[in-house]
């Protein structure tokens, strides 16, 4: 599961003694090298145009300070350096660089779409000691967007279910899921959600864990939750298939194990197997 390594120590400014490791995006892909995976050098980023005053603070991974940048879709990388989607390097580069490049996803698209004011169009201006951007001109503040997503994963006995979404081309099951609504508390998201999907009602809701998912900035909250009454009604546009998996039930194929969706399903996988 994609977690904060627990060496990782945040930092807001500043550049400390010690190897520099620079996580340039290109929209959703990282520059790698095309030999190994290895990320760049300084004069890698500088054939980028990437300066050092353009390296925004990421945090401490171990001895290694980690910043990022962002550069236009029109760039192109040196010899011998790839851009290559943050998703397919899943797997292929090591889990601790990984969850680092997707807090510093996150990080570099704050910063690339947060350059003007969303107020009144002047430039913003980073803010010292702080994750922010400020308007100089009407003082609008502008922190890193979270988006925070309810997961849920309903229990019916000793079955769980799960569901397939439409318009993805995979064909595995998952626990359902959605974003909050302005207004919302997770525990409202989870009752809307799961009614609206599945015709479902449930009660007893129980926190399973949180993770953060960098396309491009969701925090899913997943929780258990019993089911409490209702029919199985399945919302076309959203879910393509939805089913009860019980003891003796073969299981479909579920999400990678990268993701929480994972963890939760086989933290509650029918008693019996
Ligand atoms: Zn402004």
């Amino acid at each position: 599961m994609l977690a904060t390594p627990p060496s990782f120590v945040p930092l807001l400014s500043g550049r400390p003694a010690g190897p520099l490791v620079t996580f340039v995006f290109r929209g959703h892909e990282l520059l790698v090298r095309e030999a190994d995976l290895g990320l760049p050098d300084e004069p890698a980023c500088a054939a980028l145009g990437v300066t050092s005053a353009q390296i925004l603070p990421v945090g401490m991974l171990g001895p290694r300070y980690c910043g990022t940048a962002w550069v236009t879709r029109d760039a192109t990388p040196a010899a011998g350096y790839v851009f290559i989607g943050l998703r397919r390097l899943f797997g292929a580069i090591d889990e601790e660089v990984l969850a680092v490049a997707s807090r510093a996803l996150q990080i570099a698209e704050w910063a690339r779409t947060h350059r003007y004011c969303g107020a009144c169009g002047a430039p913003m201006q980073a803010v010292a000691g702080e994750r922010c951007f400020a308007c100089p001109a009407c003082g609008h503040a502008c922190y890193p967007r979270i988006a925070p997503a309810m997961m849920t994963l309903v229990k019916r006995g000793d079955s769980i279910l799960l569901a397939r979404h439409t318009g993805r081309a995979s064909a595995r099951f998952t626990a359902l899921a959605g974003f909050l609504e302005a207004g919302e508390s997770i525990e409202d998201a989870i009752h809307r959600e799961v009614f609206e999907e599945v015709g479902l009602n449930v009660r007893d809701l129980s926190y399973f864990g949180s993770q953060f998912w960098p396309f491009p900035h969701s925090l899913m909250i997943a929780f258990t939750a019993e089911y409490a009454g209702g029919e199985l009604v399945i919302d076309r546009n959203e879910i393509s298939e939805a089913r009860w998996f019980g003891p003796g039930d073969a299981l479909p194929e579920i999400p990678p194990p990268v993701s929480i969706a994972a963890a939760l399903i086989n933290a509650h996988l029918p008693q019996g197997r």
